[in-house]
């Protein structure tokens, strides 16, 4: 970074001392990765100076020998390691991706069926404050009560009264395998497109830990960076070509320019790292990671919601520990355990203030921590919070017992890329 430490000093010791914090932080949030220097590096090169509105073989700038070069390879990339026959790889991020497949197939005010904000589905599922709750009609399934599940029975109940033209299925805070083949059978019985949002999940279905929505999902739509340890970017992935089209001509010219270059050719790096053995062997460790840390935490007397997790997420809420997800959440951050407040189904409190705690594993497993490592986390989790719970004092001991103990297992185990 020498030149950027020359022009502007002020941003590379802010990039520094963020390099340095990630590295000490023992990294919990359940959207985050730490992406591999060969990506930063693709993320980080003079493709950034291109502009290629189009699509390979189709653009309406010259100078596209090698832009299209790339972009055909993260395309083919990409169907290769979801076994789907069309991928578009320049959504911006997830939530335009998200908007895209609204402007593919749905005009404004259809109705469009999504997991509420609250029970673990995305902002652009449909939720009021989003545009997508604005501009189209939602409605809204959740999980039971008892299970903390998603319940397929009222989903198809809720389908079959309202006939939403779009369904949405996957989530931000689901810690449970997605039942692709029922969302499946529910949108053809009341003639909906199904769009499974994999954001969260691309890794470890890339890795085969979690069930492919490939033969089920009309449309797949996924971020790059959450699981799938590859640049900020987004994917759109359908099987028909009459789905493929419609999601094209709405990514672009429908809502976006230029694609940003710099991402797509670090998304096709991550895809390569994603096909290989080391990346399936990844993916099966989050999962086991973050059921160790499950275990530990239940036994610790922790509320997970749904009992447990599936896949890379647990959910826990903290109403039986006797403090607030928000508070907790920061305590932790200051022991060197970054987490982030969530609220949990049927939360009695406020959303900027819930009851909740979000924890997932796709950091810690990339940093080469196991199953011992997680239990060890664990143990750290409920020191701080029980204390927490004793009141300040109680709290400031412990937080700084396991800041020390967090620096030393971070030392151990050194983050890829940085
Ligand atoms: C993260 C996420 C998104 C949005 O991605 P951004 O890149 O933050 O816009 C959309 N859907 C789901 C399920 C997500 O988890």
């Amino acid at each position: 970074m020498s030149s950027l430490s020359s022009v502007d000093p002020q941003i590379a010791e802010l990039v520094k001392a963020e390099e340095r914090r990630q590295a000490d932080t023992v990294k919990l949030i359940a959207s985050e990765n730490y992406v591999s220097k060969a990506v930063l590096e693709a993320t980080g090169t003079v493709l950034t100076n291109k502009y290629s509105e189009g699509y390979p073989g189709k653009r309406y700038y010259e100078g596209q020998q090698v832009i299209d070069q790339i972009e055909t390879i993260a395309i083919d990339r990409a169907k290769s390691l979801f076994g789907v026959n069309h991928a578009n790889v320049q959504p911006y991020s997830g939530s335009p991706a998200n908007l895209a497949v609204y402007m593919a197939f749905l005009s404004p005010g259809d109705t469009v069926m999504g997991m509420g904000l609250p029970f673990g589905g995305h902002l652009t599922h449909g939720w009021s404050v989003s545009a997508t709750g604005k501009w189209f009609n939602p409605v809204r399934y959740g999980v039971r009560k008892d299970t903390g599940r998603v319940d397929m029975d009222e989903v198809r109940e809720i389908a079959l009264r309202e006939r939403p033209k779009l369904i949405f299925c996957g989530g931000t805070a689901i810690p449970r395998t997605i039942d692709f083949p029922a969302f499946a059978e529910i949108a053809r019985e009341v003639g909906a497109v199904l769009a499974a949002d994999i954001a969260h999940i691309a890794g470890l279905v890339a890795g085969g830990a979690h069930p492919s929505p490939v033969g089920h999902a009309d449309v797949i739509s996924t971020t790059t960076h959450k699981t799938l340890r590859g640049p900020r970017g987004a994917m759109l992935m359908a099987t028909s070509d009459e789905h493929a089209t419609a999601l094209n001509k709405a990514v672009f010219p429908g809502l976006q320019g230029g694609p940003h270059n710099h991402t797509t050719a670090a998304i096709a790096v991550a895809l390569k790292e994603a096909a290989t053995e080391e990346f399936k062997a990844y993916a099966h460790q989050v999962v086991a990671n973050a059921r160790a840390l499950a275990e530990e935490l239940a036994a610790r007397g922790f509320d997970l919601v749904s009992g447990g997790t599936d896949n890379h997420l647990i959910l826990m809420d903290l109403t039986p520990k006797g403090i607030g997800g928000k508070p907790a959440a920061q305590a932790l951050d200051r022991a060197g355990l970054e987490t982030n407040y969530n609220t949990v189904p049927f939360d009695t409190r406020k959303p900027f203030d819930p009851s909740g705690i979000r924890i997932g594993t796709a950091g810690v497993t990339s940093r080469g921590m196991g199953e011992g490592e997680m239990r060890q986390i664990g143990a750290w989790i409920d020191q701080v919070v029980t204390a927490l719970a004793k009141g300040e004092d109680e709290a400031e001991h412990a937080i700084t017992r396991v800041l020390g103990e967090v620096r030393e297992l971070t030392s151990r185990f050194p983050a890829p890329g940085l």
